[in-house]
C-alpha cells in the first residue's frame, strides 16, 4: 500500500481529502502543521506529500524545499495545494520543487489524476505483457534534428538540415524520442497526425539539458494534448534537476506558456540506474566526456542495437592536445585516456547503428579543445574498433554547410577503406530513416 502524508490545517478539508485517498487504497497520515508533517515524512518516507502552502509551523514551500534537499527523499513526490489562484504562488510552488500544484476546492477526480501522473508507474512490462507485434517489429530510426549547438536554417544547410538534436526510435507502437532539440517540433506534428484520437504514450530520453537538446520541448504539440502521456527520463544535471531545467526554460521571461500548463501527463524521472527497460527495449547508458552530466544511450531492440551519443569528446585526442598546449608530458595521463576510450568502444561494440558526435574535423579540433565534442576521425576509428555496422555522423557544427559535411563523409569513407573495414558511414540528415529488420 502506498503512503501519503497529508499536511492540512483545515479540519474539514483534511477529513474530506483523507476519506477520498483512503477510499482509493492509500495509507493516509495526517498532520495539521508543517513541522508535524515533516516528522511523519522523515519517519515513513511516503510516496507522496500533499501539503497546503499556508500551514503553521513551516509553510508548504518550506516543507517542499526541505524534502527536496534530502537525497533520501528523492523519490517522494510533493503536491502543493492552496486556495490561492495567484500565478506567483503557483510559480513559487514549482520553484520549490513541487511536482504539481492544485487549487482548492480540489475535485477528487483531479486529485486522483494528479496522483496517477506523479507516482511511479506500474512495473516494467514483463515478456508476457509486451505485445507480439512489438517483439517482432522492425526498428525504425528517424532523424528530426541533426545539428549541434544552435539551429542553423538557410540554403547552405538545406541538405542535411538545421534543426538541433532529435531522433525518433520506433519499435512497433513503442515511441522513444532521443533528445528534444528544435527537430522535435516537426516530430510532434507528425505524431499528432498519425495517432489523431488514439492514445499515445511517448518516452523521451534526454542525454543532458544543454539547450540544443531541450529547446524544442515547449513546441512539442503532443505535450499539450490531454490524450497523450509523455515520460521524460534523464540523469540529474550538475546544477539543475531534469525537471528544473525544462521548467526554467518555460518561465515567463522566456516563454509564454508554463510547463505545468501543458495538458498531457508529462512526468519526469531522474535515472538512478544506467540500465533499464522500455517495453521490449533494453537501455544502457554511459557517461560521456562533456561538460556537466551527459549520457550516451544504447537501445537494444528486438531488431538490433542503436547507440546514440550526440555530445562526447574522445578522451585520447583530448589528452594529447591538452599535453601539447600545457607542455606537460604524462604517459600515465595518456594511458588513462586510452582506457576511457576503450570503455566507450566496449559500450558501442557490435551495434547495428551508431549515431555519434562528429562535430569537428582534425584541423578544427585543436582550436576547440575541451569544448566537449569529438573529431570525426575518432568517431570513425572507434566505430571501426567496436565493430559497428552503420555509423551516422551527428551533431553537425553550426558552421558546417552541406558541402563541408559531404567532404567529411568522403574523408570518413576513405579512412574506412584504408582500414579494410566493412563499416558503412553516412552523415545524419534531417528527414532520413533507417530501418532494422528483425533477425
Ligand atoms: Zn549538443
Ligand atoms: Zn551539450
Amino acid at each position: 500500500m502506498k503512503t501519503i502524508v497529508l499536511i492540512e490545517n483545515d479540519v474539514l478539508t483534511r477529513a474530506l481529502l483523507s476519506q477520498c485517498l483512503a477510499g482509493e487504497g492509500w495509507c493516509v497520515m495526517e498532520a495539521d502543521n508543517g513541522e508535524a508533517g515533516l516528522d511523519l515524512v522523515q519517519k515513513h518516507h511516503p510516496a507522496v506529500v500533499l501539503c497546503d502552502i499556508r500551514t503553521p509551523k513551516g509553510n508548504g514551500f518550506k516543507v517542499c524545499r526541505s524534502i527536496r534537499e534530502q537525497p533520501a527523499l528523492e523519490s517522494t513526490r510533493v503536491i502543493l495545494t492552496s486556495v490561492s489562484r495567484f500565478g506567483n504562488d503557483r510559480d513559487s510552488a514549482f520553484g520549490a520543487g513541487a511536482h504539481d500544484y492544485l487549487v482548492k476546492p480540489i475535485p477528487p477526480a483531479d486529485l486522483l489524476r494528479t496522483l496517477a501522473a506523479c507516482v511511479p508507474k506500474e512495473p516494467e512490462p514483463t515478456e508476457e505483457t509486451i505485445s507480439e507485434a512489438e517483439k517482432h517489429a522492425p526498428t525504425l530510426v528517424r532523424f528530426w534534428g541533426v545539428r549541434g549547438s544552435i539551429p542553423t536554417p538557410g540554403h547552405q544547410t538545406a541538405t542535411f538540415g538545421g534543426n538541433t538534436s532529435c531522433v525518433e526510435v520506433r519499435v512497433g507502437d513503442n515511441v522513444i524520442i532521443l533528445d528534444a532539440g528544435s527537430g522535435i517540433r516537426l516530430l510532434g506534428q507528425s505524431l499528432m497526425k498519425e495517432f489523431r484520437d488514439k492514445p499515445l504514450n511517448i518516452t523521451m530520453l534526454v542525454t543532458h539539458t544543454h539547450w540544443d537538446h531541450i529547446q524544442g520541448f515547449p513546441f512539442f504539440i503532443p505535450a499539450y494534448s490531454p490524450k497523450v502521456s509523455v515520460r521524460v527520463l534523464g540523469y540529474e544535471g550538475a546544477v539543475h534537476g531534469l525537471r528544473g531545467a525544462l521548467f526554467e526554460q518555460m518561465q515567463s521571461a522566456f516563454f509564454p506558456v508554463a510547463l505545468h500548463q501543458m495538458a498531457s501527463h508529462v512526468t519526469f524521472e531522474e535515472l538512478d540506474d544506467l540500465q533499464f527497460k522500455l517495453g521490449s527495449v533494453r537501455v544502457s547508458a554511459i557517461f560521456a566526456n562533456h561538460p556537466g552530466i551527459c549520457l550516451g544511450y544504447r537501445l537494444s531492440t528486438p531488431a538490433g542495437d542503436v547507440v546514440y551519443m550526440p555530445d562526447h569528446e574522445a578522451y585520447e585526442r583530448h589528452e594529447v592536445e591538452r599535453q601539447k598546449v600545457s607542455g606537460e608530458t604524462s604517459e600515465q595521463g595518456l594511458d588513462y585516456a586510452r582506457r576511457q576510450d576503450e570503455k566507450v568502444i566496449e559500450f558501442i561494440r557490435g551495434a547495428d547503428v551508431m549515431i555519434a558526435d562528429s562535430q569537428y574535423d582534425a584541423a578544427e579540433y585543436p582550436a576547440r579543445l575541451g569544448w566537449g565534442h569529438t573529431c570525426a576521425d575518432d568517431t570513425v576509428q572507434n566505430a571501426i574498433l567496436g565493430g559497428v555496422k552503420q555509423l551516422f555522423l551527428f551533431h553537425h557544427d553550426p558552421d558546417h554547410h552541406d558541402k563541408k559535411i559531404e567532404s567529411m563523409v568522403e574523408r570518413a569513407q576513405e579512412w574506412v577503406a584504408e582500414q579494410h573495414s566493412t563499416l558503412s558511414v553516412a552523415a545524419a540528415r534531417e528527414g532520413a530513416e533507417y530501418l532494422l529488420q528483425p533477425h
